[in-house]
């Protein structure tokens, strides 16, 4: 498929009735409810990317021996559709998405989907399912991925693969709203090796996080904080948010990139800090001194960050030696201010100065 990137467009009418859509949309969650439409295009390698379609959302058809469902060549993207309050709709930093998916795409051996493809399936779901979207504090969630269809039970990179893009309306991603998380330290279970496949974002990494993240919820906690493979000694990430320390001389300290995924939040979150004059250390940082700090009040806030919630304080951390609070655990100041700074981006109350609306 060359530079225009046609879709052929099947609209389906909705199976569900507007009243109850409307319902629907009131208090979605998270992940259970769809939209009416995906898009599905498939690479072959003889013939690259083609069949470029928007239609009903269905099941797949695939072969037993796809191999996407024994060696889990798959990968996706996660990234939010938003409201404005003039009825405009917008995506926040769609190209960064794009460009992380071929990223993992070239980790896990798997076809690059052109930028432009990519973004054109995103507005043509969008598009026709636009009746989905909230308002006020929900947005659309869509979902980009791609899985290995071929049927073929070799150990090596497939011939055939299909893209698709889902989506689902979606409301507040932790239950207790944007009030503070607490966290779970995980003893027994790494995230990512140095050469694994930490920064790529594929199925097979959340497969792994699923008892670790088990074991937070057995502790009462939101989300699972990993350590790092070689040492478990350097904090690096959460099952699904990235996460960040503000210091009491007003710095913040984020992990380094490498073994974590490189969140679009994250990212947005240091260039927003740095042209606040905030200096903003992507240094390793370890559990022991996180704890050390916490005591000392050298640490004053810790919040995590992702498309998902947006920006979370960190009120409270467990591990298997006890716990700890972040400050008096709640939301701190400099929490608050970067939050909102984002959020009013993201939605429009705030100048989009650098371009990141779409
Ligand atoms: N880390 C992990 C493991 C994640 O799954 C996510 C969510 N995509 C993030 C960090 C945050 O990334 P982003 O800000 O791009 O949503």
């Amino acid at each position: 498929m060359g530079q225009e990137t046609r879709f052929t467009i099947t609209p389906h009418p909705s199976p569900v009735a507007a009243d109850e859509r409307a319902v629907l949309l009131e208090n979605p969650g998270f992940g259970r409810v769809f939209t009416d439409h995906m898009v599905t295009v498939k690479w072959t390698s003889d013939k690259g990317w083609h069949d470029a379609q928007v239609g009903a959302r269905r099941p797949f058809q695939l072969d037993p021996a796809a191999a996407v469902l024994h060696y889990a060549q798959e990968i996706f993207e996660g990234m939010k559709a938003y409201r404005l309050a003039d009825g405009s709709v917008t995506l926040f930093r769609p190209d960064e998405n794009a460009r992380r998916f071929n990223e993992s795409a070239a980790r896990m051996a798997m076809p690059d989907v052109p930028e432009e493809l990519f973004l054109a399936a995103i507005e043509s779901l969008v598009e026709i399912d636009r009746g989905w979207i909230p308002g006020g504090e929900g947005s659309l969630y869509l979902r980009p991925f791609m899985f290995a269809s071929e049927p073929f039970l070799g150990v090596r990179p497939a011939s055939e693969y299909i893209f698709c893009v889902i989506a689902c309306p979606v409301g507040a991603y932790f239950k207790g709203g944007a009030k503070p998380v607490t966290l779970w330290v995980s003893d027994d279970y790494t995230r990512a090796a140095p050469g694994g496949t930490g920064a790529a974002k594929c199925g097979g990494n959340y497969a792994a996080s699923l008892v670790a993240q088990a074991e937070a919820s057995r502790h009462g906690c939101d989300q699972v904080v990993f350590l790092d493979a070689a040492e478990h000694r350097w904090v690096e990430e959460l099952g699904g948010m990235n996460i960040f320390f503000a210091m009491d001389d007003g710095s913040l300290v984020t992990p380094p990139l490498g073994t974590i995924l490189p969140g679009i939040t994250r990212k947005s979150l240091i260039t927003l800090a740095r042209d606040a004059g905030i200096v903003v250390q992507e240094q390793p940082y370890s559990f022991d001194q996180w704890q050390a700090d916490a005591a000392s009040g050298r640490l004053r806030e810790a919040f995590a960050c992702g498309t998902a919630a947006v920006v979370a304080a960190i009120g409270e951390v467990r591990h298997a030696g006890g716990s700890f609070l972040i400050g008096d655990g709640g939301t701190g100041p400099l929490t608050t201010r970067l939050r909102e700074e984002l959020v009013g981006i993201q939605r429009g109350t705030l100048a989009d100065t650098r371009g990141w609306l779409r």
